[in-house]
């Protein structure tokens, strides 16, 4: 006698963000969905300052709004920087200018262990049959596409389960991730390593930037300080390839020395203590995380967030990456099993969007660790391109929040095109008049496009149905379907 084989529409491997994120998804349009994670939640993880599109986009979607707002997650209005070329740290708000400030002009920094549980434990909800401690080991392979996966109980005991689709969501330490074919790239640009840990007590920021993330470059690289509640904060130095051997050896004397190294980190931990005990006791080291596969699907078989791709910790885009990347999968997969798209149609455009948010983060990134430019000058265009009369530091976050938040779009449907079309003819006018101090990223077109779509991704879950139909991002593409959970051929009005 053997077990029958258990049969589900569609497997993830992993219950983090991207996993979660998929898993529901795809389970309130009524599929069946296993969901595998080795572990028992909550489970520590790296990766805490989010970014608005995942706390207003994608956890509106899943459902989670109010369960984040009632967990005391800081509120991250923004980003506080010593930076670039300038000694003086400088700070942007999500919603600086008076035109934004509105209801979506935050993220949270979050505690991992608890918001990816509260991520897992809705999916449960939601239909999601989770199985916690269960180690997918393989996966199943049959004519010409993957058919299931293996995995092992907590009692050691081995299964197998068969599913139209198999998604692979269980991060940079996959086994599975090579089975979808291409290979993984490292990157040759961000070689860093990460040396990090918590402490307590540690200074902040002043109101209302408190719950900010700071991040000061120095010599060696840089540090993030993250305030994770009232008392404790996740500091890490991310340190360039060359200077590795600074994190060699003791990683306590390591850290302590890289600190010295930077006066205003040393100035905020002053008074503080590092945590020794329990999950934030111990001092971790990540390295090679920055990567990307070249196939991210094939017939059966998907990946999502870190099993895909990874850029760097500096801007907070992994969560994003992951959840978007989620939304995206979650959108072909039920597309496919409405039988609306063929899974070849559908999964192309999942790819395509995935590949250029990807590349889009990747070239801003790389633009952002030119030290020698200096901040100024961003302020400076985005004043002249928009011709307002507030500061120079409110008009380039009204230029970039305008399109990241559209707080100024949620008051009518019909600001959103408005919004989005002032916000393209800037970026072009700031491209035009590029001197030798221009950001490159605002010359890039993909870069414009992705700002954009990451607007209409938050204002999508803010409006509902009665948001703008959306032009496809590619020729011959498809389109979000009006309740986000879906693609649509193109049909110009
Ligand atoms: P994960 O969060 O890694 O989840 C994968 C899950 O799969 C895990 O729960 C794991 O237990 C499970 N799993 C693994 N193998 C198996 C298996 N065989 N079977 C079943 N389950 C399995 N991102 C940000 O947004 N903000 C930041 O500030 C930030 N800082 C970072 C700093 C550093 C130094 C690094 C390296 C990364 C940082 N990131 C940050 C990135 C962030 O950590 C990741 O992008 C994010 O966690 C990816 O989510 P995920 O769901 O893809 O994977």
């Amino acid at each position: 006698w053997k077990m029958p084989v258990e049969e589900f529409d569609v497997v993830v491997a992993g219950g983090g963000p991207a996993g979660s994120t998929v898993a529901t998804l795809v389970a309130m349009q009524g599929h069946r969905v296993l969901l595998l994670e080795k572990e028992t939640f909550p489970r520590y993880q790296i990766g805490e300052s989010l970014l608005p599109s995942t706390v207003h986009g994608v956890c509106r979607m899943l459902g989670v709004s109010d369960e984040l707002a009632a967990a005391g997650f800081p509120v991250k209005r923004g980003g506080t920087f010593r930076w670039g070329a300038r000694p003086e740290p400088w700070t942007f708000s999500f919603a600086v200018s008076p035109l934004m400030n509105g209801p979506t002009s935050f993220a949270y920094q979050v505690e991992r262990a608890r918001f990816d549980e509260i991520l897992l434990r809705n999916a449960q909800r939601k239909g999601v049959d989770v199985r916690e401690g269960c180690s997918v080991t393989g996966v199943i392979e049959g004519d010409e596409r993957i058919t299931g996966v293996r995995y092992t109980d907590p009692d050691g005991g081995e299964h197998e389960v068969s599913a139209r689709f198999v998604v692979d969501a269980s991060g940079n330490k996959s086994r599975l991730y090579s089975q979808v074919g291409g290979v993984r790239n490292y990157s040759e640009f961000f070689r860093s390593l990460a040396l990090f840990g918590y402490f307590e007590n540690g200074k902040r920021l002043p109101e209302p930037y408190s719950g900010n993330i700071l991040s000061v470059a120095f010599d060696s690289g840089w540090f993030w300080y993250i305030p994770l509640s009232d008392t404790m904060t996740s500091v890490g130095a991310v340190v360039r390839r060359e200077m590795a051997e600074k994190i060699q050896g003791d990683r306590e004397k390591a850290l302590q020395a890289l600190i010295a190294e930077c006066p205003l980190i040393s100035d905020y931990l002053a008074d503080a203590r590092r945590i020794t005990t329990g999950r934030y006791g111990e001092l971790r080291v990540r390295k090679d995380y920055s990567y990307h596969q070249t196939s991210y699907w094939r017939p059966g078989m998907i990946l999502v967030g870190d099993a895909a791709c990874f850029v760097d910790p500096v801007f907070s885009s992994g969560v994003h990456l992951a959840t978007y990347s989620a939304l995206l999968a979650a959108r072909s997969i039920n597309s496919v099993l409405a039988e609306d798209l063929d899974e070849k149609t559908a999964l192309s455009e999942f790819e395509a969007r995935y590949r250029r948010e990807y590349g889009v983060f990747y070239e801003f990134l790389v633009s952002f660790y030119q030290m020698n430019v200096n901040e100024e000058s961003y302020f400076w265009q985005a004043k002249k391109v928009t011709n307002n009369k507030h500061t120079e530091i409110e008009s380039f976050v009204e230029l970039i929040g305008g399109v990241s938040s559209g707080e100024a779009a949620l008051a009518t449907a019909g600001r959103i095109a408005e919004r989005s079309a002032e916000f393209a003819a800037a970026v072009d006018q700031m491209a035009a008049s590029a001197d030798g101090n221009m950001v490159p990223m605002y010359k890039s077109e993909v870069v414009k496009q992705v700002m954009q779509e990451g607007g209409q991704v938050q204002m999508k879950a803010v409006l509902g149905a009665d948001a703008e139909p959306e032009l496809p991002l590619f020729p011959g593409g498809l389109v979000v379907s009006p309740d986000g959970m879906k693609w649509l051929p193109y049909r110009p009005a």
